[in-house]
């Protein structure tokens, strides 16, 4: 294939606008699949994943297109996730690619994911095609989304693409755009071979597969290869494109993407972002690679049966094969136990690696409520990260501290912008400046601690401007603020798995509403129970979980035995996620309190 005739492209776009319908209409009407296909494709694609362990869906999907000049072209498009979370995967998609898709809703306009992702296609130098798509839509209004991308994002908005990606309307436009617009890749085949990790999956059969975009050379199997970062050398046993299941090819030329495998057991030694390179003939510098993903956010994994200790461990790490943004240490808890503390890029990452454990490896697991990273500086000069609160030293050796913040983007009708102002101030919020996307929208931009963000910002910022609102953030360094530890104890013994950190002056008043609410989520029990939150040592709250009552006992042992067998079906039931933290049972809820106060 002609390298003029390649084009490389991604698709980008705020949540909900079109992205997934769009890429669907796009392999659907270059024939890389037919309808029906398509439906067989995702179930078979489910079992794939299943039986192999490796997601194949749309990933970068290779497809040809006979344009309307009658010439026939290659089309990579890679898929990229529209999370926050994982914009650092956006990033890494996009730097192999040359052009991308802007997808905008009709009936919405720019949203704050949009201009994130702007962002990074920029910072990419690729050339950006607006798709304008649900042109369907009564409400749909292309000619004022056409001036907000003129006026916010400063591109040219007059050819961009009107699509309905229900309908079909506009889909061959799309590839002629992408067609006329998109340059070529403009690497050497008769360099050595470098090529770009965008993505790896684990295969149990194929071993580590490899998502590469050819910028030099070629790459073909028996090749020696060696991946540039870690100097580590492997055969190549096969390569291939995806179309969008896994094809093998006699070779990926310059320009391409597809995968290769080569008996690679560790993903570890393959590392996204890094360069492949021949090992013969090797490429004299590497690619700039990517930023390495740092995880922002901290929780505790416990098992609840003690004896799944070691099939956690096992279980995060064959996790941390696919996703090397995961990381985890042993921790031991007075509370809990020995557990693990885990980092994440965000909470949905979190959420996702919890639930692969739960399902796929059958643990029942107590997670601790998130927290960010510390950076604690001491009176004597030393600087500590505490990612678990329970580390928090002593207040008197504290010279001060400072937590990770991050630039906010908030877009949101005009008459929402007051509440949006309150809610922020009240979070801590540090007000930057806000602009007009048009008369009847704007957006604003705060710097807010990263930690009230995970606490309940964003289903605060949704409730206070009834769902209009979207929200963007990036980290934007560490700053100074006034933090305490506030301890809770149960029946006078601290439960070190419950220490949260907080601002000072919100430390009583979330003290207080914390005891509250475990109160109410401690299950009675014969004796009553002493709720105190703490200060060092001074108690700020005090709750009591009153005793079970006598005649509710005396049901629990009636004489009904079908009664009684429910009930303590129902107590089992309840078991499933409460630990025992001396004579007290807590259930997973009372761990995660601290989170949702109102
Ligand atoms: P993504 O989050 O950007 O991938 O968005 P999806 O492709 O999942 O689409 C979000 C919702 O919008 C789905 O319910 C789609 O059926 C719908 N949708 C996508 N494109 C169109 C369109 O052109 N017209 C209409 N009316 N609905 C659309
Ligand atoms: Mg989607």
């Amino acid at each position: 294939m002609d390298q003029n005739k390649i084009r490389n492209f991604s698709i980008i776009a705020h949540i909900d606008h079109g992205k997934s319908t769009l890429a669907d209409r796009l392999i659907e009407y270059t024939g890389t699949l037919t309808k029906r296909e398509m439906e067989a494709q995702i179930l078979d694609s489910m079992d794939l994943e299943r039986e192999r362990g490796i997601t194949i869906k749309a990933q970068a999907v290779r497809s040809s297109y006979k344009a309307k000049n009658g010439e026939e072209y290659m089309l990579n498009f890679i898929d990229t996730p529209g999370h926050v979370d994982f914009t650092y995967e956006v990033s890494r998609a996009l730097a192999a690619c040359e052009g991308a898709l802007l997808v905008i809703d009709a009936t919405q306009g720019i949203e704050a994911q949009t201009l994130a992702n702007v962002y990074l296609a920029l910072d990419n130098d690729l050339e950006i095609i607006p798709v304008i798509n649900k042109v369907d839509l009564p409400s749909a209004d292309p000619d004022r989304v056409k001036h907000e991308i003129e006026e916010v994002i400063g591109i040219d908005a007059s050819e961009a693409v009107l699509t309905s990606a229900k309908t079909g309307l506009g889909i061959e436009d799309v590839l002629e755009a992408i067609v006329a617009k998109v340059p070529a890749p403009s690497g050497i085949s008769d360099s050595p071979l470098k090529a770009l990790v965008f993505d790896s999956k684990f295969d149990a059969y194929k071993g580590v597969v490899l998502y590469v975009r050819v910028i030099d050379g070629r790459i073909k199997p028996g090749m020696k290869i060696k991946m540039m970062a870690t100097n580590a050398e492997f055969e190549v046993t096969e390569v291939g494109v995806f179309k969008p299941n896994l094809v093998n090819v006699d070779s990926l030329e310059v320009g391409q993407v597809g995968f290769f495998a080569a008996a690679i057991k560790n993903v570890k030694d393959a590392r996204v972002g890094d360069t492949v390179t021949d090992a013969n003939n090797p490429a004299a510098e590497a690619l700039p690679g990517y930023r390495k993903a740092t995880p922002m956010v901290f929780c505790g994994l416990y098992p609840v049966e003690n004896s799944d200790y070691d099939n956690l461990r096992d279980a995060l790490e064959k996790l941390q094969l696919n996703d090397a943004s995961l990381v985890f240490e042993p921790e031991t808890s007075v509370a809990l136990g020995f557990g693990f503390r885990c980092g994440f890029l965000g909470l949905l990452h979190m959420d996702v690696i919890k639930e692969r454990l739960e399902r796929e490896y059958n643990l029942t697991l107590i997670t601790t409520a998130p927290n960010v990273i510390y950076q604690v500086f001491r009176t004597n000069g030393d600087v500590e990260l505490v990612d678990n609160p329970s580390n928090f030293p002593d207040p008197t050796v504290i010279d001060h501290v400072e937590e990770p913040y991050v630039n906010a983007t908030i877009i949101v009708p005009k008459d929402y912008v007051g509440a949006v102002m309150e809610l922020s101030q009240e979070k801590r919020g540090e007000y930057e400046n806000m602009t007009y996307l048009d008369e009847t929208r704007v957006m604003i931009h705060y710097a807010l601690p990263l930690s009230e963000i995970i606490y309940d910002y964003f289903d605060r910022l949704k409730s206070v401007t009834r769902g209009y609102a979207s929200l963007d953030y990036e980290l934007a360094g560490y700053r100074a603020s006034s933090l305490v530890k506030v301890d809770i104890l149960l029946n006078g013994e601290p439960v070190d798995a419950l220490s949260a950190i907080v601002h000072r002056e919100k430390a009583v008043s979330r003290g207080r509403q914390l005891v509250e609410k475990l109160r109410s989520l401690i299950p009675r029990q014969m004796f009553e129970i002493p709720v105190q939150a703490a200060i060092g040592n001074k108690v700020i709250a005090r709750e009591n979980v009153r005793a079970m009552r006598k005649d509710v006992l005396a049901k629990c042992y009636g004489g009904d035995i079908s009664r009684k067998r429910k009930l303590l079906e129902k107590q089992k039931e309840g078991k499933k996620r409460m630990k025992q933290v001396g004579s007290v049972e807590l259930p997973q809820e009372a761990f995660m309190a601290i989170l949702k106060m109102d």
